[in-house]
């Protein structure tokens, strides 16, 4: 057996000047605290003994595998650009580009058996494609590691990655590690629906928090928790918070890192969701900020290093406990990874170990090789070229609204979110120039948050009656805006029609000036103008 099969349990190198994570062990269920380690799995450390004759486990033999080989072609990590155009320009195909493709792809083969399976970046299937230690082959984390103290800069030195199945069950194994039954927890005043519908079930009260174009409010949190009277709710004071720190789905709002640290400054364990991290907004548009910006459409390290600086600093940042999960990898791949304190992975590992085990073998092998082709240098210029592409994207809805109602900021806003600027979709009325500057124009159809490239969509308000699922009528299917309520004071007749997200992320450039064209058409002919 090779040593890849064994759990991970050797230390990982530790910044020395950092503080080591604080004991939170107290805020664990009951449930976790039932959890005991797994008799079996427990073997595994000793499989990799050298001489080890192994009869423990009944594991399948990997020469009863079917898989030879796994191959793929992977883009190259320039594939998209860093500074796309405006308008996308229709591919020109000579003939000759037909008869002799010039694809830069990459490709690569993965064996059954490696020739070096000692090495712990070694990929091969018969450790991939076999039982294993809750993580995976330890090929991943390595690199993980590598990333996460690069980008993240954790700011405690015994954190650690666990890798799951997405971010999806990376949330259902935190919720598991503190709910009890009934509890309360504390959620963004709107918040992704896929989140509630993990803790919902162990009939949890949501608390909303209030929220402004940053995120959630630390002076509204602080207030709900200093006010909580265990007595009158009938239950204790809440110790989670979830939130999606940037590109806040639905509104696209991204904290910064005055406001993560005012939060921080809160006692209470902060699980942050961050699947658009190193999609976000640059925000501030100061002269540095916009310097950053600049030089993120670079080519070469310097752009990779500015592209760093300009995210936001991470809640691990400030952190002495670990709690997060990020995901990275395309969503049919189900691979996310957790960072957190060494007491937290350990029960995070029980808790793997009694539910999906480990991630698919397939999809490690995959991913992992991809990133070790790239590399992490290569890897950073995939995701600022991803960045690009939304941001690109995001500009076609924009201009497609812009050409499709006449759009002003509103000076004041009652609708959304605290301090949000907000944007008015007026009909299209002035029929000259002549109208325009008389300031002429037609009522105000819509409102809505100016989208931001991190969460692919944009979030708004409409007439008071039109319901958003009629859309699906006229081919263009908006997300209703109740989905993403989290219970707060959002609701029209008590079900928060008139509230609608909208993605940009999916829709080619035609579709997108194609729904905007329909949406104001269908808003026209409702409000009979
Ligand atoms: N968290 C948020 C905030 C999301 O927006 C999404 C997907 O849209 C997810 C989690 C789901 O992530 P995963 O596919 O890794 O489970």
């Amino acid at each position: 057996m090779d040593a890849a099969f064994a759990i991970p349990t050797e230390a990982r190198e530790t910044a020395t000047s950092l503080p080591m994570a604080k004991d939170l062990s107290h805020h664990l269920n009951r449930l976790t605290r039932n959890r005991q380690a797994s008799s079996l799995k427990e073997l595994y450390k000793y499989m990799s003994y050298p001489g080890m004759i192994t009869m423990a486990g009944g594991i399948p033999h990997p020469q009863v595998f079917p898989f030879e080989t796994l191959s793929a072609s992977i883009l190259p990590v320039d594939a998209f650009p860093l500074d796309p155009p405006r308008i996308p320009a229709k591919p020109k195909k000579s003939l000759m580009s037909w008869l002799f493709p010039t694809s830069q792809n990459s490709s690569f083969t993965i064996p059954k058996y490696a020739s070096d399976p000692k090495n712990p970046a070694t990929i091969q299937l018969s450790t991939s494609l076999q039982y294993q230690a809750a993580t995976g082959p330890l090929a991943l984390p390595l690199f993980l590691r590598e990333y996460v103290a690069k980008v993240y800069k954790p700011a405690y030195a015994d954190w650690d990655v666990l890798i799951n199945v997405g971010a999806t069950d990376g949330w259902a194994k935190i919720c598991s590690l503190f709910l009890e039954f009934g509890d309360a927890i504390l959620v963004e005043e709107w918040t992704y629906p896929g989140a509630e519908n993990t803790f919902l079930p162990y009939e949890a009260e949501r608390v909303a928090i209030k929220m402004d174009a940053q995120g959630l409010l630390p002076d509204h949190l602080e207030s709900v928790l200093s006010g909580w009277d265990e007595e009158k709710r009938g239950k204790r004071r809440p110790r989670v918070l979830y939130t999606i720190p940037t590109g806040q789905n639905p509104t696209g709002a991204t904290m910064m890192a005055e406001r993560k640290k005012q939060i921080y400054d809160i006692y209470i364990i902060i699980c942050e969701d961050e699947p658009y991290y190193c999609l976000g907004a640059t925000y501030e548009k100061s002269i540095v900020a916009q310097r950053l910006e600049d030089a993120e459409k670079e080519e070469g390290a310097e752009g990779n290093e500015a592209f760093i600086k300009a995210l936001p600093p991470s809640f691990l940042a400030f952190d002495t406990d670990g709690r997060t999960f990020s995901k990275t990898s395309a969503p049919g791949s189900r691979l996310g990874w957790i960072t957190t304190s060494p007491l937290f992975i350990e029960r995070l590992t029980r808790a793997t170990e009694a539910s999906t085990q480990a991630p698919s073998g397939f999809a490690t092998a995959l991913t992992t090789t991809m990133l070790q082709q790239w590399g992490f240098e290569g890897y950073i210029r995939w995701l600022r070229g991803i960045k690009a592409t939304y941001k690109m994207r995001k500009t076609w809805l924009c201009d497609s609204l812009a050409d499709e109602f006449d759009l002003e900021f509103d000076t004041h806003s009652a609708l959304f979110p605290e301090k949000s600027r907000t944007i008015t979709g007026y009909a299209k009325r002035a029929s000259s120039a002549w109208d325009e500057k008389r300031g002429l124009k037609g009522p105000a159809l819509i409102t809505f948050i100016p989208p931001t490239e991190a969460v692919g969509s944009a979030c708004g308000r409409l007439g008071e009656f039109f319901e958003p699922g009629d859309s699906a009528d006229i081919q263009v299917l908006f997300a209703p805006g109740w989905g993403f309520d989290a219970g707060g004071d959002h609701a029209i007749g008590g079900n928060g029609f008139g509230y609608y997200r909208l993605a940009f992320s999916i829709a080619t450039y035609e579709e997108t000036r194609s729904a905007m064209k329909t949406f104001s058409k269908v808003l026209t002919k409702f409000f009979r103008l």
